[in-house]
């Protein structure tokens, strides 16, 4: 491999290292990115440095430099790692996932958008229409997704704000058929409040860039009733401005939009209720001295009229709510100031969760594999993309950085199961000789969190099911409570030398990654998420049959609602553990992103930062693992089949008592002794070359 590309651009696999040590692992990988060489191995893990500028290393001819060939013929690239996935999917009809992993920043959705193109351009020769439009709605369905779900963040000018887990589903040609997109948690109080210096979504500014067009005769655009300047909402007013860049997304979103599918009434109603979130910004309550008022009765007649819902029903929705008192009898109780705005928030940001979760859905009916026949077409095989939020550490963090950061928990416990763990059981099991590697098991952090009955989760689900009043500091006592021994936990009682953690408001988890101080406050309310369900009767009766669409539950009377949903902590929780339950079932590739520095610079490489984030992903324990390890493992009786025509004495069959008797025929033979070990029942082989010389020669001889 480093010969490929000549040592003074490091070494192009961190398992040539001289040594194994954090110096010389920050050294390659310092020069590396200097010298503009972003990617680097760790055996068939692909390690990038975000290089913050344009790099000419994507076009169509490194795309053919990449196609069908064996990883360690190339120098390091993401196409590498693309090709390995699909390869393998493609000749051992396996399902294979691609995990791309880092902090905010790092580079993985533009990592996941270079290995969906690779996959789109070497699939599908035959150009065959169906395929082609399949791959099209495939690659568009990004750009959509960005729109809605990505913002502006201090630490990214076009953060997701919401995990992403893509299947891309394929023939027996190799062919892309279909695919189906997962959605998880997206950050919807943004939609109500941004911090200094970021952004609502993309699409509250790239709809706003319609403006420009209003004074056009078009009738759809004039009933928004948008008038003003972006700057004049609240939603969109608090933090940065809208761009140039905006007119020109929005632009490809609405071709995006186009082609995927969505009907000219979808896209209508995707903005009825973009406008609607807006409007709802500007509505304030005030009190009249007897009963809470609206101020501007005009915004609600907007309101009413883009959601397509009686004026007088909406104000109501927006004043009082219906409850179901003791006796079965049902009454109207009016808000007070700070009700009527905390529902209009809430109602604001469902709005568009439900809005994104329509969207997802939408996409998803036009990519769904449909009438597909395994009989007919052969075994339907799968690559997983996973583009989820990374680690966080902010200065103030919240129930989202909790479950974000659970969220990579549970990620870093599939990588130590299937990369350290399963590794080093393998080589125990098969009897081979191995120095153990010990690494950091986070399991104790993932139980802190999730464990039934005792874990965090459960405390607050606990918290939020308690009738009456129970605040978010008194959570906190009963969580200090309960976890104050645990290692990974840290009440502020428990540490009173610390003046970082505020008295009763604040407790800190251990992370794999870091300690990350958690302020308590809102906790509950993000946890329990309600919402008045008179919001939800009045969007289901809307004529909007869009609109009407997303809001199934609003059906239900007051007096049915008798259930408790689900907790945001616990639906959060079910859908990282079905996530991993399906990663864990396919063949994993990783890709683990860096970010060089804190000002999105293309020179500057901060050795501390980088260092931090080599350290929590278990990079060097993956180089030490790998190093002592082997990369390929083969059964006796397969690694027989597929060489034994390149050594006399076992073809066209052999004579020997064993099959591994046969297969150290063929080694000796090659006289690579030193780099395998005999397993139980299987042949470990330890550099990729081995094996690489081994097909040349098999090659040579068919
Ligand atoms: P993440 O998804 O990890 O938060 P992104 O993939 O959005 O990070 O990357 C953040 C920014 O970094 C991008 O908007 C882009 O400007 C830059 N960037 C990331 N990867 C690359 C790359 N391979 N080439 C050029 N710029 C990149
Ligand atoms: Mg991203």
């Amino acid at each position: 491999m480093a010969e490929l590309e000549g040592l003074e651009f490091g070494k192009s696999d961190f398992v040539l290292l001289d040594e194994v040590t954090m110096e010389q692992f920050m050294e390659n990988l310092r020069l590396r990115f200097e010298k503009g060489r972003i990617y680097t191995f760790i055996g068939e893990v692909v390690v990038s440095v975000n290089p913050y500028k344009q790099m000419d290393i994507y076009g169509k001819e490194v795309i053919e430099d990449y196609r069908g060939r064996e990883l360690y013929e190339n120098p390091p690239h993401l196409y590498a790692v693309a090709d390995a996935a699909y390869k393998a999917m493609k000749r051992r009809a396996k399902d294979t996932c691609i995990v791309i992993s880092g902090e905010s920043g790092a580079g993985k959705t533009e990592a996941s958008k270079y290995i969906m193109q690779y996959i789109a351009a070497i699939t599908n020769p035959s150009q065959r229409a169906e395929v082609e439009s399949v791959k099209n709605v495939l690659l568009k369905s990004n750009c959509v997704l960005e729109a809605f779900g990505n913002a502006k963040t201090n630490r990214n000018d076009n953060s997701s704000r919401f995990g992403k887990y893509m299947d891309i589903n394929f023939n027996f040609n190799g062919d892309p058929t279909g695919g189906h997109i997962n959605n998880y948690l997206l950050e919807k109080s943004r939609v109500v409040q941004q911090q200094e210096g970021e952004r609502n979504f993309h699409s509250f500014y790239q709809y706003q860039m319609l403006q420009e067009l209003l004074f056009r005769s078009d009738e759809l655009l004039k009933s928004l009733y948008l008038q003003r300047d972006p700057a004049e909402y609240a939603y969109t007013s608090q933090g940065a401005s809208a761009s140039n860049n905006d007119s020109l997304c929005h632009k490809a979103v609405m071709a995006a939009l186009k082609v995927i599918g969505f009907t000219a009434e979808e896209i209508s109603s995707i903005y009825k209720i973009l406008s609607t979130i807006l409007h709802l910004g500007s509505l304030q309550f005030t009190n009249d001295g007897e009963h809470v008022i609206i101020v501007g009765e005009d915004t609600v007649k907007h309101i009413s009229e883009l959601t397509s819902t009686e004026a007088e029903n909406a104000r109501k929705t927006l004043l009082y709510r219906t409850v179901a008192t003791g006796g079965g009898e049902v009454i109207e109780k009016g808000h007070n100031e700070k009700e009527a705005s905390y529902g209009r928030d809430a109602f604001a940001k469902a709005l568009y969760e439900r809005l994104f979760a329509w969207i997802v859905g939408r996409i998803n009916s036009v990519i769904e594999v449909k009438d597909y026949n395994p009989a007919l077409h052969g075994k339907n095989t799968v690559i997983g993309v996973l583009d989820i939020y990374g680690f966080e550490i902010f200065d103030n963090n919240s129930f989202e950085q909790f479950c974000i950061n659970y969220c990579n928990e549970k990620l870093q416990q599939l990588f130590i199961e299937l990369i350290l763990r399963q590794e080093q059981d393998e080589y125990q099991r098969e009897g081979i000789t191995w120095q153990h590697i010990e690494y950091f098991n986070n399991q104790i952090i993932v139980d802190l969190v999730e464990q039934p009955h005792k874990g965090i989760i459960s405390i607050l689900d606990e918290a939020c099911l308690t009738a009456g009043k129970v605040t978010d500091t008194v959570c906190l006592d009963s969580m200090n409570k309960k976890l104050g021994q645990h290692p990974h936990y840290t009440s502020r009682k428990l540490c009173p030398a610390d003046k970082t953690m505020e008295f009763n408001r604040d407790f800190r988890i251990r992370h794999y990654a870091g300690d990350v101080t958690y302020s308590v406050e809102g906790f509950l309310d993000k946890n329990k998420d309600p919402l008045f369900q008179d919001f939800k009767r009045l969007m289901y009766n809307s004529s909007d049959p869009v609109l009407k669409e997303m809001w199934p539950d609003g059906k239900m009377s007051i007096t049915e609602v008798t259930k408790r949903p689900l907790t945001a902590a616990t639906l959060f929780k079910n859908s990282i553990i079905a996530l991993v339950d399906k990663l864990a079932c396919k063949e994993p590739y990783y890709v683990r992103c860096i970010k060089p520095n804190e000002v999105k610079s293309s020179m500057l490489f901060d050795d501390g930062r980088c260092q931090h984030q080599v350290a929590y992903l278990g990079l060097l324990e993956n180089v030490r693992v790998r190093r002592a390890g082997f990369a390929y493992r083969q059964p006796y009786a397969r690694f027989l089949q597929r060489y034994k025509m390149t050594c006399e004495y076992t073809w066209p069959n052999h004579l020997m008592g064993s099959d591994q008797e046969a297969v150290e025929a063929i080694v000796n033979q090659h006289g690579f002794e030193d780099d395998v070990a005999y397993g139980h029942t299987k042949l470990f082989v330890r550099t990729p070359r081995t094996l690489f010389t081994l097909e040349q020669e098999r090659s040579a001889l068919i």
